[in-house]
């Protein structure tokens, strides 16, 4: 890899060559893939990208740590809507607001782009079978991205996961460990047998290449709005990966010279299960909290990738927002009733963020923002009924149906 110079520990700034199995320092801290921006810099240009057909995330590989020689993988990952919602923008009082629905993904959530990432550098690394654990996204990513490359995984859930996420697992031929504990403990369990049987790892706490792919986010993001850079991108914060890949892209780009500026991050998680916001806004350094949230995606309470995801926020002068499972609920329902998108509770949980900032008067009408929606509300079916209610029920009966529409205040245009 001719553009990569090492990955680069976050914590001691020890550099390691970029092997495909690359995991974490020896002083236990987790490595950054490092560039040659230089180099880049005289093999990509815009006007070279403006040209380029392919739309998936390996339309970046200039800036993407795979050898030449990598073939791309075979589903369409990445290259997601990127919507302008003016009537949405007005509503919440911001000048411009633009959302990106990650959860139009092959298999629905922005974690393809991690999970591709996983099945590019194991054949890279002569790998035939991936494990990692997940709250539910990055294990349905890897099921079907590594199904359609041929490779076999052994998947490890905590049995909250919801039935949207363990039926594409199931369907996509993964072997599944649903582990009866919290993330904490599937994570644990998954490290074992992973030292056990030397599977190739795509947990995103130890495997760098991870959030290289998750970046891509920002890479679209930019060249979508043809490289004019927003104020602000909102995202929802678990693991934290997400967010520190988004951060990542951002300052390639700046490095290369096709932004000439940085946005503000806002990660937004769930009050009940908020460690790294809580580190921010404390100014300390992060604690475990309970899992305590219907966004089971970013319901994570011990954070593996907290030192990324901070430094990200704090280099960003970014900005954290909590919100309730009441807001997440809201905040689904807006969006599917403003823009025609449908978001899980986690997919939604960034504009959720973005609207509580908006009402508290933080960010307003001289604002851009971009909101990401990291996943598709079809994972989680429960909540979303939860959330929209029930419909009108009744038999095949014209009388019966203005009846009820009289009791439920409908009056027909
Ligand atoms: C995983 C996930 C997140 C958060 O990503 P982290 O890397 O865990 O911070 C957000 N939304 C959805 C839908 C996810 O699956
Ligand atoms: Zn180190």
């Amino acid at each position: 890899m001719r553009n990569v110079l090492y990955g680069k520990c976050v914590k001691c700034g020890k550099t390691y060559a970029a092997t495909p199995d690359l995991t974490t320092c020896e002083c236990g801290g987790i490595l950054d893939i490092t560039y040659d921006y230089d180099y880049i810099k005289t093999q990509l240009t815009k006007e070279k990208l403006a040209q380029r057909q392919e739309r998936t995330m390996w339309r970046y590989r200039e800036l993407l740590p795979i050898e030449e020689s990598t073939e791309p993988t075979p589903l369409r990952v990445g290259w997601s809507p990127l919507y302008e919602e003016q009537r949405l923008a007005d509503q919440l009082g911001l000048k411009k607001l633009w959302v990106k629905d990650d959860g139009q993904n092959p298999t629905a959530s922005l974690k393809d782009r991690a999970s591709a990432m996983a099945v590019a550098k194991a054949r890279e690394a002569g790998a035939k079978v991936i494990a990692c654990s997940s709250t539910g996204n990055a294990a349905s990513s890897l099921a079907g991205n590594a199904a359609a490359a041929g490779l076999k995984t052994y998947i490890f859930v905590p049995s909250r996961a919801p039935k949207g996420k363990v039926a594409q697992l199931m369907t996509f031929g993964a072997t599944v460990i649903s582990v009866q504990g919290s993330y904490e403990d599937t994570f644990e369990l998954s490290k074992a047998a992973i030292d056990k049987w030397g599977w190739y790892n795509r947990n995103a706490a130890i495997n760098p290449y991870l959030s290289e792919g998750k970046k891509t986010v920002s890479l679209e993001i930019m060249e979508q709005l043809n490289w004019e850079v927003p104020d602000y991108i909102a995202i929802s914060v678990g693991d934290g990966c997400t967010i520190a890949g988004l951060w990542k892209g951002l300052k390639d780009l700046h490095a290369i010279g096709f932004i000439d500026r940085l946005p503000r991050l806002i990660s937004a998680q769930a009050g009940g299960c908020c460690p790294i916001n809580r580190a921010i806004a404390e100014n300390q350094p992060w604690h475990p909290m309970e899992e305590n949230t219907l966004a089971d995606s970013i319901a994570v309470g011990v954070p593996r990738n907290a030192d990324k995801a901070l430094m990200a926020i704090r280099e960003s002068n970014g900005i954290v927002v909590n919100v309730s499972d009441e807001e997440i609920m809201a905040a689904q329902q807006l969006l599917g009733r403003t823009c025609g998108v449908f978001g899980e509770p986690a997919g939604v949980t960034g504009t959720a963020g973005v609207k509580k900032l908006c009402e508290q008067g933080v960010i307003g009408k001289d604002d851009t923002v971009v909101s990401v929606v990291t996943g598709n509300g079809l994972k989680d079916v429960a909540n979303a009924i939860k959330a929209a209610g029930e419909p009108i029920s009744i038999p095949s009966d014209m009388e019966l149906l203005l009846k009820a529409f009289a009791e439920a205040g409908i009056v027909v245009e």
